[in-house]
């Protein structure tokens, strides 16, 4: 049995039994999204550094205890989760900061992070004999959904914006999701997948709507802590777009603290594009937010107008004694070629989104002795596009050796 006491919504703060509702709280409609609250005195014994040093499960089905379902779904096989941490050879180094680390979650079967919150979905549809799931995407969490039902077996509809990078329909296609191709943008997607979800009955995987989403996604906050050996963090850098993601990570570390693993929640960083940055402008200026009309970055994975769940997102920035930043197109394309360079990581633009933040905030907010993590949220390969705006080292030849011994020469 899973440790799930209470559901509890964010906004008015009434708690449901997880058994009442499904989705959002009845009163405050879709604004009022559930937080899953656990029972820490039965879970900490379960989860101490030593069940899980003798755990040799290296996927996010390791923290078991602290997740939402009873047992992890056997039909799905593909391995989530324990993606790699990373400490900086160069970067760091390059901008005087020595401990910092990316936590490459490209490195997914899908090659987002995503996956880690549409295992869950598969795992909550399957207990409740669904078989039919849909979600809203920009890409990733749809192409994520899709791999994962179609290796357990199961059907997906999904919503994309009709503009979503090449790659990432790419990847819907071959997983053999129904695809529907919307002729708008992200935030419609997510509206007619909402209405479509009560209209057919399907399991419906949007964060910012199904409550148990984050949990999922904090699965890379518990990996980060104990891929440091509990030794947790200052500070996070986290792309944002609907606020998933960085509401994720508090999550992670508030149940780390709470069961006594970690001493303190890191502070979280904020990163948005200059062309979509509600939640980001909203923290800066301390006013109520703005919702975008027309939202517009060539980091696709982080544009939503209207960020679904932003009312978390902010307190969790605020109660991390967080900060957000903005960054351009231009510092997201040159983030990425300096990552891959110096890293050898390949990296979506949004997810390049933290280290242009990392670069511009080394030096006033992030000091040398923090320990910083940045979060690679999606790779690289599922946006060619975007990728190949970055200067290479290249040059066109003759199939010959001379030209080769020239280019040589001149210090090619
Ligand atoms: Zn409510």
């Amino acid at each position: 049995m899973s440790s799930v006491m209470r559901l509890r919504c964010m906004k008015c703060g009434t708690e449901y039994d997880p058994s009442e509702v499904r989705d959002t709280c009845p009163i405050c409609g879709n604004d009022g999204i559930l937080e899953v609250l656990y029972d820490y005195d039965r879970i900490r014994p379960l989860l101490t550094r030593e069940t899980l040093e003798g755990n040799r499960d290296l996927s996010m089905w390791r923290y078991l205890p602290l997740l939402p379902i009873d047992q992890r779904p056997a039909s799905l096989t593909l391995q989530i989760g324990w993606t790699p941490l990373y400490k900086s050879r160069r970067i760091g180094p390059t901008l005087g900061l020595d401990h910092v680390w990316f936590k490459d979650d490209g490195r997914n079967p899908t090659a987002s992070l995503k996956d880690r919150a549409s295992a869950i979905a598969i795992a909550k549809a399957t207990e409740l004999d669904k078989h039919v799931l849909t979600a809203a995407t920009t890409g990733n969490a749809g192409s994520s959904l899709a791999g994962l039902a179609a290796n357990a077996g199961l059907d997906a509809y999904i919503f994309v914006p009709a503009s979503a990078p090449a790659g990432k329909i790419a990847q819907l296609q071959v997983f053999g999701s129904h695809l529907f191709l919307v002729l708008g943008n992200y935030d419609q997607a997510f509206d007619l997948c909402v209405e479509a979800t009560e209209r057919f009955g399907w399991y419906n995987r949007n964060t910012a709507f199904n409550p148990y989403m984050v949990e999922g996604k904090k699965t890379v906050a518990l990996e980060i802590a104990e891929q440091l050996n509990f030794e947790e963090p200052d500070k996070v850098i986290v792309p944002v777009g609907d606020g998933c993601i960085i509401s994720g990570v508090a999550k992670g570390f508030r149940d780390l603290l709470a069961l006594g693993l970690i001493r303190h929640i890191p502070q979280l960083i904020a990163v948005q594009a200059e062309g979509c940055a509600p939640i980001a402008r909203a923290v800066i200026s301390g006013e109520p937010i703005e919702y975008l009309e027309h939202p517009a970055s060539c980091a696709d994975s982080i544009v939503a107008g209207i960020p679904r769940n932003h009312l978390m997102a902010l307190r969790d920035i605020k109660d991390t004694d967080g900060l957000a930043i903005t960054v351009s197109d231009d510092e997201i394309i040159d983030a990425l070629g300096f990552l891959g360079r110096n890293e050898g990581i390949f990296a979506e633009p949004a997810a390049a989104a933290s280290v242009a933040a990392l670069r511009k905030l080394a030096g006033n907010v992030l000091h040398p002795e923090d320990r910083i993590v940045v979060l690679i949220t999606g790779n690289g390969l599922k946006d060619i596009q975007n990728a190949l705006k970055v200067k290479g080292i290249s040059m066109s030849i003759p199939p010959r050796m001379d030209a080769v011994e020239q280019a040589i020469e001149e210090g090619f």
